[in-house]
């Protein structure tokens, strides 16, 4: 049924708790496992000129070492929790808007099913799911298993 799992990470603790979710599922059905993250634009923009999220795209972070570490620390996370139940994963980071970049590479990698956490580094504890999670949701034709935080 699954073949290419996506978990969509931020680095935060609820999205590190949807990564067992979905290592679990991937180890039940034999699937691929593609961590992403994606270096929020909306967020950046002020700081961020478009050559530069090229250069993400790339994996050329020159000076940009923060991005690239919390980049790093999100999906070598993944990666990380993978190896030890001996799953491979591919590890990406692209620069965009979050749920749009989602949207894309669900696309173009054939991804059969997306697991992510319901709220993330905002820390904004509310009854809603955070925006990046509602706007996936609604931007996607895949399915996606939401983890709420614990
Ligand atoms: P908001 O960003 O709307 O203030 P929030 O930070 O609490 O709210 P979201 O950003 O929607 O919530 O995060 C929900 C989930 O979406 C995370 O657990 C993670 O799986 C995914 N996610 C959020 N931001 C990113 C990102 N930049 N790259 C990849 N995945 C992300
Ligand atoms: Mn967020």
């Amino acid at each position: 049924m699954y073949e290419r799992i996506l978990i969509p990470t931020d680095g935060s603790e609820t999205a590190e708790t949807a990564v067992e979710h979905a290592l679990d599922l991937a180890e039940q059905y034999g699937a691929e496992v593609h961590a992403l993250y994606v270096v929020d634009t909306n967020a950046m923009s002020l700081s961020l000129g478009g050559e530069q999220l090229d250069r993400i795209e790339q994996g050329q972070y020159g000076e940009m070492d923060e991005v690239r570490e919390r980049a790093e620390r999100a999906t070598g996370y993944v990666t990380d929790r993978a190896a030890e139940r001996g799953i491979d994963t591919v590890e990406h980071v692209s620069a965009g808007r979050p749920h749009s970049m989602i949207a894309n590479y669900v696309d173009d990698n054939g991804i059969d099913l997306v697991v992510m956490g319901s709220h993330g580094r905002s820390g904004v504890r509310r009854a809603l799911l955070g925006s990046v999670t509602e706007r996936t949701l609604r931007s996607t034709r895949a399915p996606v298993l939401v983890i709420d935080e614990d």
